[in-house]
């Protein structure tokens, strides 16, 4: 499966930092993590600090998957308004997931902070605001539920928007918690890290099958290699999707580009991440070089790789969506490319085990806060193994 383009700004930005053997004998451990995306760098880091002898494996490079595509946006707000999943799980579980996407964004720069990692990691407000005069009333509703619970949010008209940031908008939601980073690079520090400190980690090591037995689990790679664990986690991204007989998430393709460095409006939109109501919605922020990142045009995913002709129609498209956006501006790009993503109904993330899979976890981080997803998994793995429980799984069971 294609999940980008090849020429995905990340991996142009940092190259492959890090690189580490394939499998080449049969070895044995606590837990084997499948997948080393952002999800297996941040849940290996969790059990190997843990104390689990813990193994990585992957098909492709580190963090090669969706993870060197991703806008990496880190917000609590989930692509499910809080009014719109109150309705489909209730209050309370709207209220708790929304709730712990704020804790997550504190979890993972915490995390930074003591690892020591520079991952472009930066506090940033999120504007979302009302793509035509027919959203602003939803999002207005969206606004007061939000404030009511306590969320830290403002109303901002057009003209309080123009004149923070030179922006031609409807109205819309200024909330204070968000963040962004390169996911790529942070992926690729921490499973560096934990490597040193004795995890095992093997690349170029695609899995040809996995014996779920009742006592453990044997992974036999390509190579004819095995791994035999007590747990297998999987952070294998969408590609997980083809693995289960119903149909979990659909998978789209979605399109970015990012300008030149010297992107004139730097200064006023570097604190902040923007993003709109429309169906699919344009999703953008600045980059720690001084780039504007815009993201957006969702297409349903096909198996061919997304060719020259529709990457450059849609990344067209979105530069003069931009564009209106900021009048005066002239977006001078430098890279474009093209990324799967899974989406679900609710807008949640699937994370806990499946009745078909024996001592297995899954952490699958869909939808467009796959990241924030993928930090929560850390707890929910432990608690998993533990044997404990934790409101979050619930919401993000299978059997939903
Ligand atoms: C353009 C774009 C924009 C996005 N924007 C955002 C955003 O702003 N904010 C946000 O939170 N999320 C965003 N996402 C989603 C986010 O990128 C993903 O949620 C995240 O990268 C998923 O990470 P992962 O580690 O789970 O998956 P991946 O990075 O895909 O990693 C999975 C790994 O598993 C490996 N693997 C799979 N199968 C096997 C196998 N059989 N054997 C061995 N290895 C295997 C793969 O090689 C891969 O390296 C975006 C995605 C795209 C494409």
């Amino acid at each position: 499966m294609e999940l980008r383009s090849p020429e995905a700004f990340w991996l142009l930005k940092n190259g492959i930092p890090y690189n580490y053997p394939s499998l080449r004998e049969n070895i044995a451990c606590d837990i084997a993590v499948v997948g080393s995306g952002i999800t297996g760098a941040l849940i290996s880091h969790t059990l190997h600090r843990a104390g689990y002898k813990t193994v990585v494996i992957d098909k492709r490079d580190v963090a090669n998957g969706s993870t060197a595509a991703t806008t990496s946006m880190l917000q609590y707000e989930i692509d499910v308004p809080m009014q719109r999943l109150a309705g489909m799980i209730g209050e309370k579980g709207a209220l708790t997931c929304y709730r712990e996407g704020i804790a997550s964004i504190e979890i993972l720069e915490e995390l930074l902070i003591r690892e020591g990692i520079e991952a472009g990691f930066e506090r940033k407000k999120s504007l979302q605001v009302a793509h035509s005069e027919k959203g602003v009333a939803d999002l207005e509703k969206e606004y007061r539920t939000r404030k009511e619970h306590g969320f830290r949010v403002e109303w901002l008209s057009p003209k309080e928007i123009r004149e923070r940031y030179c922006m031609d908008s409807h109205p819309g939601i200024l909330s204070d918690e968000g963040a962004s980073i390169d996911a790529f690079r942070a992926a690729h520090e921490l499973i560096s890290r934990n490597h040193a400190r004795g995890m095992q980690v093997y690349d170029h090591t695609p899995v040809r099958e996995v014996q779920h037995e009742t006592d453990q689990v044997k992974i036999i790679a390509e190579s004819g290699f095995h791994i035999c664990s007590k747990r297998v986690v999987y952070c294998t991204g969408f590609e997980t999707l083809r693995m289960f007989r119903r149909k979990y998430a659909d998978v789209i393709s979605t399109f970015a580009c990012v300008s030149e460095q010297s992107f004139g409006l730097y200064p006023q939109l570097k604190d902040l991440l923007i993003w709109d109501t429309a169906n699919p919605y344009i999703y953008m922020r600045t980059t720690d070089d001084g780039r504007l990142l815009v993201g957006g045009e969702d297409i349903p995913y096909t198996y061919n790789p997304v060719g020259e002709k529709i990457k450059n129609r849609k990344t067209g498209k979105l530069v003069k969506k931009v564009e209106k956006l900021f009048p005066g501006l002239t977006f001078l790009e430098d890279y474009t490319w093209a990324g799967a993503f899974g989406v679900t109904k609710d807008g949640l993330p699937f994370i806990g085990e499946h009745p078909d899979f024996p001592n297995a976890i899954f952490v699958l981080g869909l939808g467009g806060n796959g990241i924030t997803f993928s930090v929560q998994g850390m707890e929910l793995v432990l608690k998993i193994l533990a044997g404990e429980d934790h409101p979050l799984l619930h919401y993000y069971r299978f059997d939903r």
